[in-house]
């Protein structure tokens, strides 16, 4: 890539939003030989990579976050007992390097606690190259909450409203929606200044996800920082008019945001379309994709690589599409939705699409009522 850089002249590079733009590593590569990588510098990468250290540098800031160890667990089994007696039960034990939803396990009593410890570890060694884990209190039914900021080189940060990532299999999104049924205005203001303010304190550049779980009191706690562009970005675009990857281009060549103004209009729900099939466990399902029609029309986008005669291979992430619709209200969304997955035909593989269109005749779905048990709870 650093090749191909020089040869055509570029001034920056993109690390797109796969493997190599959370890549600190890379980062520093591309700092060093002298292109502008299009992102924040590789020491926040490396900071806020490790979830240890991101939480710690948090509540430095001011952020509150989810109460659990302070930093990495401790050797002593006697400290590591006494730690989560005072959490008190159910704990989450996660890996600092850890991602994608993988690298942590629930715990429900003491029991099994240090057994838990020990599998994450060695699970967290084998994945992410690293056996630190931490643990926090585990939420029973909280919203997964995250709100969209943009950061210049002139210290100026800004909130670009939440999206709510709540609907999860695994730990892992499957629809995304902005903005969330359950944020209020005071709420939303609240969640933005903690966020920016957790940017600002990192000296922060480009664009970046601060994620948060919110309980039943709406009381909200930071869980860990993305810093790079993420797949549900599409819904934010789509509500405040902003095109994400034109603004990390910018700010990466150094122009600023000190006059922008953010208005959220309408609502926008993502369905992530995924080569898998939803009446089997969601086994993935690859293979060549042998008809392929998009959904279109007013307030429909679909993001995707995908073409008639495109095989789908075992090795990579299984999500081969992206249905993003757009309206005035959420009911209209959900509307526009349920046309599009009817519209959408693909062959040849299994797809998430019949599981998303009985999701859209969900009742608690269709009221906004849902945690990140949904899935659980109603044996999807
Ligand atoms: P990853 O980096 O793998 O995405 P996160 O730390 O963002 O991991 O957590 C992913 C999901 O796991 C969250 O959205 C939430 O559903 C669940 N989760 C993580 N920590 C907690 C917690 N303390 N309590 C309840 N659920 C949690």
């Amino acid at each position: 890539i650093l090749s191909a850089a020089e040869v055509t002249g570029a001034d920056g590079i993109h690390p797109g939003y796969g493997f190599l733009s959370e890549n600190a590593d890379f980062a520093e590569q591309v700092e060093r030989s002298g292109f502008k990588f299009i992102g924040p510098r590789s020491e926040t990468i490396r900071l806020m990579g490790d979830k240890v250290s991101a939480k710690h540098q948090m509540r430095k800031s001011g952020v509150p976050t989810v109460p659990g160890s302070d930093g990495a667990l401790p050797d002593d089994p006697d400290e590591i007992l006494r730690n989560a007696r005072d959490i008190g039960y159910p704990v989450i034990v996660k890996a600092a390097a850890g991602g994608g939803g993988r690298g942590m396990r629930v715990v429900h009593n003491e029991e099994v606690l240090l057994s838990s410890i020990e599998v994450t570890q060695s699970e967290a060694a084998a994945a992410f190259g690293s056996p630190v884990v931490y643990m926090e209190k585990f939420l029973q039914r909280p919203r997964h909450v995250e709100i969209q900021v943009l950061a210049d080189q002139h210290g100026h940060a800004i909130s670009l409203g939440e999206r709510d990532c709540s609907l999860q299999r695994r730990h892992q999104k499957i629809l995304e929606e902005a903005p969330s049924p359950l944020v209020t205005s005071d709420l939303r203001q609240r969640m933005g200044e903690a966020a920016v303010n957790a940017a600002l304190s990192v000296q922060y550049e480009g664009a970046g996800t601060v994620e948060f779980l919110v309980d039943d009191e709406l009381n909200f706690y930071f869980m860990e920082m993305n810093t790079r562009i993420q797949v549900e970005h599409p819904v934010t675009e789509q509500i405040t008019g902003y095109d994400l990857i034109e603004e990390q281009i910018k700010v990466a060549a150094g122009e600023s945001i000190a006059d922008y103004q953010v208005q959220l209009t309408g609502h926008s729900i993502e369905c992530r379309i995924n080569a898998e099939d939803p009446d089997n466990n969601f086994r993935p399902s690859p293979g060549k994709i042998t008809n392929l029609h998009l959904p279109g029309g007013h307030g429909v986008r679909v993001d995707t690589h995908v073409y008639s005669g495109y095989t789908i291979s075992p090795n990579y992430d299984s999500m081969i599409a992206k249905i993003i619709t757009t309206d005035r209200g959420r009911g209209e969304a959900i509307n526009k939705m349920k046309r599009a997955l009817d519209e959408f035909v693909i062959e040849g593989i299994k797809t998430t699409i019949p599981f998303h269109r009985k999701l859209m005749d969900n009742e608690d779905y269709i009221k906004g009522v849902y945690t990140t048990k949904f899935m659980e709870e109603n044996n999807f």
